[in-house]
């Protein structure tokens, strides 16, 4: 179903339109809420974007919760490990309510109920984008055991995860080193909202059966969930193709993925990590630390990345927005620099013609990524292997454009050195 409204939108494609067909609008019957696209401690993002979730305001409850998660804004709670799981049944913040029109976009940044709002508002949105993608309902990899996924806004700790029936989220650091709180951090709210997925959608494995494939491929397939999740704010694309003029191949805010202040993120997805500077994937479990399985994971989002800029950029040739000889030099920038001014000034005016094209094309990107990961994720299972997991996207583009982009996964996952 999905793979014939993509073809179909493809056909008649209307230029001068924002929205395409695929695209998550749910301004008529849904509820709103004010997110904040990346950290507030960034410089551009002070001010939050109002968005809709897909479901009625009539639908949602007090925390806010609804009938797929529900906030519980603990006070003084440690975060679960081990044993304990969901519910809390400790002391509670009172709950965010909706405002007398049932919308969420009421609440005053700064306080506990904002905060609430904020975390739900967040998950709820990158879960319509990936159910849409998937073109189904993603059933919880708990179901069996809970009915609703409990998110947990604030635990005193400096880290956020993701486990059997729970998202919860620390703090990371501002530039003074000040505890600042993850629930206000869309990539690394929809970072833990993509191990749910995953966990969903592939699989666990048991403790004796994981591998360091499985953890490393969770990392990557996380980090590419929420940059794609983030390409959905309106002010992010504009802002993106404003300051780049499409060049993506340059550093921008797209490849740095959990950015907590004007001069930290977590990682770089858009880097020139190969296989060989990151521990054999088949070392076993026991002999890696977490640190190494995320490194195993960055040639893998750097070729995800790389990917979906390729993408990209064959949609800008295609509509001839950019011609050949940009294209070419554009892609040679990692290993000749001096271009780079010259590549950038060219993209500059090609951008200055045709914002709008350019706007179009990213969208379509976006949401042909989407596909295809969905896509090559539903043909995986938790006891993967790197080779699976490229072949799983080749078989995906094949259902989806009878194989438009394989020369582009071939060369992308041939430079990291990830065989397949
Ligand atoms: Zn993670």
């Amino acid at each position: 179903m999905r793979v014939d409204n993509y073809k179909k939108r493809n056909e008649d494609i209307c230029p001068g339109c924002e929205l395409s067909e695929l695209e998550i609008d749910f301004r008529e019957a849904g509820t709103r809420f004010r997110l904040f696209p990346q950290s507030p401690l960034l410089t551009d993002y002070q001010e939050p974007e109002t968005v809709w979730v897909s479901i009625a305001p009539w639908e949602i409850g007090p925390g806010p919760s609804d009938d797929r998660m529900y906030v519980v804004d603990a006070i003084d709670k440690d975060y679960y490990d081990g044993p304990r799981l969901p519910p809390y049944n400790g002391a509670i913040n009172p709950p965010a309510i909706a405002g007398p029109d049932g919308h969420f976009d009421h609440l005053e940044i700064g306080t506990h109920e904002f905060e609430a709002a904020h975390m739900y508002g967040t998950l709820r949105f990158v879960l319509d984008i990936w159910e849409t993608y998937f073109g189904h309902e993603i059933e919880w990899s708990f179901s069996d055991t809970f009915e609703q996924m409990e998110l947990v806004p604030w635990v005193d700790w400096d880290n956020a995860h993701a486990g059997y029936g729970f998202i919860e989220m620390g703090y990371g650091k501002d530039d003074e080193g000040h505890k600042f709180p993850y629930n206000l951090n869309f990539d690394v709210l929809a970072h833990e909202f993509g191990h749910q997925l995953l966990y969903s959608v592939i699989g666990m494995p048991t403790d004796d059966t994981a591998t360091p494939q499985f953890f490393a491929f969770h990392e990557t397939a996380s980090d590419i969930v929420a940059i794609i999740s983030l390409l959905h704010f309106n002010s992010v694309i504009d802002r993106l193709l404003e300051q780049s003029s499409g060049n993506l191949y340059s550093r921008n805010e797209l490849n740095r993925v959990g950015e907590e202040s004007n001069t930290r993120q977590i990682r770089m997805a858009s880097n020139d990590i190969k296989m060989k500077n990151v521990p054999d994937p088949d070392t076993p479990l026991d002999q890696l630390t977490i640190k190494q399985l995320h490194d195993m994971s960055l040639p893998f989002t750097g070729a995800l990345f790389d990917l979906f800029v390729e993408i990209f950029q064959q949609k800008l040739l295609e509509k001839e927005l950019i011609d050949p000889e940009l294209d070419e030099l554009s892609r040679g920038l990692t290993e000749k620099m001096d271009n780079e001014q010259q590549v950038q000034e060219a993209f500059d005016s090609a951008y200055e013609a045709n914002p709008l094209g350019f706007k179009q094309a990213l969208v379509d990107a976006r949401d042909y990524t989407g596909l295809l990961l969905s896509l090559s994720w539903e043909q995986l299972s938790w006891n993967l292997t790197f080779p699976q997991i490229v072949q799983s996207l080749f078989n995906a583009d094949q259902e989806l454009s009878d194989g438009q982009y394989s020369v582009e996964i071939a060369e992308v996952f041939d430079w990291r050195e990830i065989e397949y």
